[in-house]
């Protein structure tokens, strides 16, 4: 399969990672948003947050437990830190094998959009 992230976890493609087990890769994000950003990936391929089934429960839970775990190696877990799911193109997802974002060390901003691109509510 023609996937990035697939060929990250076969290591075909280098990456920094932080944390790997059996059902997971986490890994430095190569354009960092934050001054520590990583990307939670499941080792199964799976395109988008509308591609999980039942059986996905486990390891979808286990990658937010994972997100938790390294906020808290890095020492930012009680400062706090943003988790992200992008889903599809209005979610701004760019790759298409899911990933937690995990972004600390500094304070996130909110909303997630652009004021340019509010619509008007009637
Ligand atoms: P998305 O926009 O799909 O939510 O997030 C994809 C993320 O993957 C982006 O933040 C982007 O910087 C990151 N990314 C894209 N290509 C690579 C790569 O080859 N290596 C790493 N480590 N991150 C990547
Ligand atoms: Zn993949």
């Amino acid at each position: 399969m023609d996937c990035l992230f697939c060929k990250i976890i076969d290591k075909q493609i280098p990456a920094e990672i932080v944390y790997e087990d059996d059902l997971v890769l986490a890994f430095k994000d190569i354009s960092p948003q934050a001054p520590f950003h990583a990307l939670v990936i499941p080792k199964k391929h799976i395109a988008t947050l509308n591609d999980i089934t039942e059986e996905d429960r486990a390891v979808v839970g286990h990658m937010v437990m994972v997100a938790g775990k390294i906020a808290n190696e890095q020492g930012f877990a009680e400062a706090g830190y943003r988790t992200v799911f992008n889903c599809n193109q209005d979610g701004g997802q760019t790759v298409y094998h899911i990933h937690l974002h995990v972004l600390g060390g500094k304070a996130m901003g909110w909303p997630p959009y652009q004021e340019t691109l509010k619509q008007p509510i009637n």
